[in-house]
């Protein structure tokens, strides 16, 4: 078996769902194989971490919004070196995108303050106050 195949059986694996046949030559592969192994145990430990996770009763339901993040950034993981640099990228894009509307709003806000010290205001009539205030 080939290291691909093995690490597309390894969740199977961990959930005892492989056939006998299957089970036996991807445990065989993991012995041999040390990238694998390591493969295999980070899933390990991976899914322990979330049935750890899942055990207690969720208050809040973060659990359901922060899955499809974890499984996504794990999916992105085992992307291949290329792919991956460019989603980084794409995001990193509109990271900074985001950051230069925030600079930007900051900047028109910071300008209005100082702009309106040079804005006469009409005058209004005073409520409530005396005239000469
Ligand atoms: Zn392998």
């Amino acid at each position: 078996m080939r290291c691909e195949e093995v690490q597309e059986r390894l969740s199977a694996l961990i959930d005892e769902q492989l056939s006998q046949t299957e089970r036996e030559q991807v445990l065989q592969h993991l012995y041999a194989c040390e990238a694998c192994s390591r493969e295999y145990q980070e899933l390990r430990r991976f899914v322990e971490f979330c049935r750890q996770l899942e055990a207690p009763e969720p208050r809040i339901d973060l659990w359901r919004e922060f899955q499809p993040m974890l499984a996504e950034i794990i999916a992105e993981q085992r992307l291949p070196f290329a792919q991956r640099l460019r989603r980084q990228w794409s995001r990193l894009v509109s990271q900074v995108c985001y950051g230069i509307i925030l600079f930007l709003q900051v900047v028109t806000y910071q300008l209005t303050i100082t702009l309106s010290r040079y804005i006469v205001e009409p005058e209004r009539p005073a409520y409530g106050r005396s005239a000469q205030g």
